[in-house]
């Protein structure tokens, strides 16, 4: 295959901010790109990222900000971009953005977070054999296009008829400013029941308390792999913790995401699956009245009228509601990945655990203690893993759609 002009991205600007801590690179180009990044502990630059592009390149210089925020240079190649860094940073996401408003250009983001030496060395191990193939395949390529040679489109500009830099700043430092100040979401997992409450009973022995604290263990672990994420759990061994109290951490941890998961059982041996419960109008009408009770407020500020505070109040509520409800259907098909799923997964309950007004909040019934099979299911590692997992990718779905709003905002 041969590639024409017209079919590279040309770079127009790299913007990188951030702390090392949490580090964006935005770079805007003139049509979508999508290269391939590799972590690389190299020897003549030490740790780098590495983006080679199998659809853009430099034809002229982009516009380049200072390297900060862990990146300590830029090397630039017509085929890639080498950053060099001064700590090791992993990826952690990334972002295509097509034009939009006033913003004519593509851009590409790429989130970086430090983690340990230890990590990017695994990573970058992990990254060298596909560096190797991917490195042979070029060449391959290259060599084949020396024989017939690629097509340039005439309308290729000449890097005189380019401007220095774009008029326009690299985007997303708004949205970036936003998320270094939120720094990483605060998962917080409510394993149900405990202590003098053992919850349900499995048919094929066990407790519901224990079951389901088990699982919430995997799920912290799992989550915490993740340098997005810091994760709390409301109880971490078998003791009872009142439903209030479970709340009242939840908001004093700063939560961004309230997650309590049960284990469901039946009259009947042979319903089973999982299903996912956010709270009822029902419940919706026992916030306020609740939050005043148990001092769960707001930070609205002093002074403020009581018809504004009202209006506050209401506009939280409505939009932990909706993301409530948004976390629960991202929830859904993916712990039908995990097992079996209940008819009507995604409920609504008056259920006192999800009434904070301002942390979404949802409960997971990881499936029926009743029904042999999910409880196999449920005490096995493979099984917990599978479930843990599933629950995982469903934050992971939700938080990018919140960056993703807040970058195109
Ligand atoms: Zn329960």
């Amino acid at each position: 295959m041969t590639l024409s002009a017209a079919g590279w991205a040309q770079v127009q600007s790299v913007g990188v901010a951030g702390d090392g801590e949490f580090t964006r690179i935005t770079i805007t180009s003139e049509s979508p790109m999508r290269p391939d990044i590799f972590l690389r502990d190299t020897e003549e630059a030490g740790l780098v990222i590495e983006m080679v592009p199998a659809d853009f390149r430099l034809t002229h210089a982009p516009f380049f900000a200072e390297p900060t925020g862990g990146i300590s240079a830029y090397v630039l190649e017509t085929d890639r971009i080498v950053f060099e860094l001064d700590r090791p940073m992993m990826v952690m996401r990334e972002i295509d953005l097509p034009p939009s408003g006033t913003e004519r250009l593509y851009r590409y983001i790429l989130d970086l977070s430090g983690v340990s030496e230890a990590r990017f060395q695994s990573a970058a191990r992990r990254d060298a054999q596909r560096f190797a193939r991917f490195e042979a395949e070029r060449y391959a390529r290259a060599e084949a296009d020396l024989l017939n040679p690629p097509v340039l489109a005439e309308t290729e500009p000449a890097m005189a008829d380019l401007p220095e830099s774009p008029s326009s700043k690299p985007a997303g430092f708004g949205a970036l400013i936003n998320m270094a100040a939120r720094q990483r979401r605060v998962i917080v997992i409510d394993p149900g029941h405990g202590g003098r409450d053992p919850g349900a009973l499995a048919v094929i022995g066990g407790k519901e308390s224990e079951i389901v604290l088990k699982t919430s263990l995997k799920l912290k672990d799992m989550i915490e792999q993740d340098p997005r994420y810091v994760v709390r759990l409301t109880r971490e061994t078998d003791v009872y913790v009142e439903h209030e109290d479970r709340v009242t951490k939840a908001r004093n941890w700063g939560a961004d995401l309230f997650i309590s998961v049960h284990a469901d059982a039946a009259g009947a041996p042979t319903v089973k699956g999982a299903s996912v419960y956010t709270l009822s109008t029902r419940g919706e009408a026992r916030i306020e009245g609740t939050a005043k009770k148990f001092g769960w407020n707001l930070p609205i500020e002093d002074g403020t009228s009581e018809e504004v505070s009202d209006i506050l109040q209401d506009l939280t509520v409505r939009e932990t509601k909706s993301n409530s409800a948004i976390f629960a259907e991202f929830l859904v098909p993916e712990l039908g990945q995990a097992g079996p799923l209940l008819r009507n997964t995604h409920r609504r309950q008056n259920l006192f655990v999800l009434l904070a007004p301002d942390v979404p909040a949802v409960l997971i019934e990881i499936g029926f203690l009743t029904n042999k099979d999910d409880a196999k299911r449920l005490k096995t590692e493979r099984g917990r893993r599978k479930s843990a997992a599933a629950i995982k990718r469903a934050i992971d779905a939700y938080f990018d759609r919140q960056d993703l709003l807040i970058a195109t905002n």
